[in-house]
């Protein structure tokens, strides 16, 4: 992948091996390409949206209010955006308003949080939860063996219901067995959505039941956090 491809042409070549994966593993389905735009400049997030990317994951709030709030906001109604950074109560409200799908939520005090500001807002996103599969003590995430209960608890304490599950698995650690694991979950739990997988894995992911991936430097190039 060289840094001088353009946006729509990274795009295309990611979306093939997406495509090449989903076949290999013998999926008619489509897996979901999210473009992680954080941090990245205006310029190749507009060259984004004019190759006709439509699904953006971002991880802070307040960075992507500006982005999809402010910078561009007469884009914004067909964009379909996804949190999926770590979510602060206090900040539920505002995700609440700005994200369709909130990939990571992972404790009732936040999923109460955000069912008060749906009900001041008067719209509630998608959420997913995230898992801790490689129970890492600085993740964020619901602990794999913590996750029935959990579930249980949203559904009868809140009556939610979520989509599907997120993980992100250790560094430098084999991600597959990781993939594996959350899959067997989501299936437990007959969950649809199942978010894992970025730029150096995606194709692991998809093969291993993926039906989101979200992929920032391999589309967008190399984040410049100077
Ligand atoms: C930044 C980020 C990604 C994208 O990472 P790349 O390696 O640039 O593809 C995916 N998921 C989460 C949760 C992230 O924070």
């Amino acid at each position: 992948m060289t840094e001088n491809m353009s946006i729509a042409k990274k795009r295309d070549s990611i979306l093939e091996r997406m495509h090449a994966a989903a076949k290999r593993a013998g999926r008619n389905d489509v897996p979901n390409l999210i473009a992680v735009s954080k941090v990245q400049p205006d310029e190749r997030i507009k060259e984004m949206l004019v190759a006709g990317q439509r699904i953006f994951g971002e991880n802070r709030v307040q960075e992507a209010q500006t982005r999809w709030g402010e910078t561009f906001a007469t884009q914004r109604g067909d964009i379909d955006l996804h949190l999926i950074g770590p979510l602060q109560t206090n900040k539920a409200e505002d995700a609440v308003r700005l994200f369709d799908v909130i990939e990571t939520v992972d404790r009732e005090k936040l999923a109460k949080a955000l069912l008060k500001a749906a009900d001041k807002v008067g719209r509630m996103p998608e959420v997913l939860i995230q898992v801790n599969t490689g129970e890492e003590v600085q993740k964020s995430g619901v602990l794999p063996q913590d996750l029935d209960v959990f579930l249980a608890r949203l559904k009868s304490e809140y009556d939610l219901t979520p989509k599907g599950l997120m993980c992100i698995p250790p560094q430098g650690e084999a991600a597959s067995a990781h993939f594996w694991f959350l899959k067997n979950m989501a299936d437990k739990h007959g969950f649809e959505t199942i978010s894992m997988g970025m730029s150096e894995d995606f194709e692991t992911a998809i093969e291993l039941g993926a039906t989101h991936v979200r992929v920032g430097s391999a589309l967008f190039g190399a984040r410049n956090y100077a």
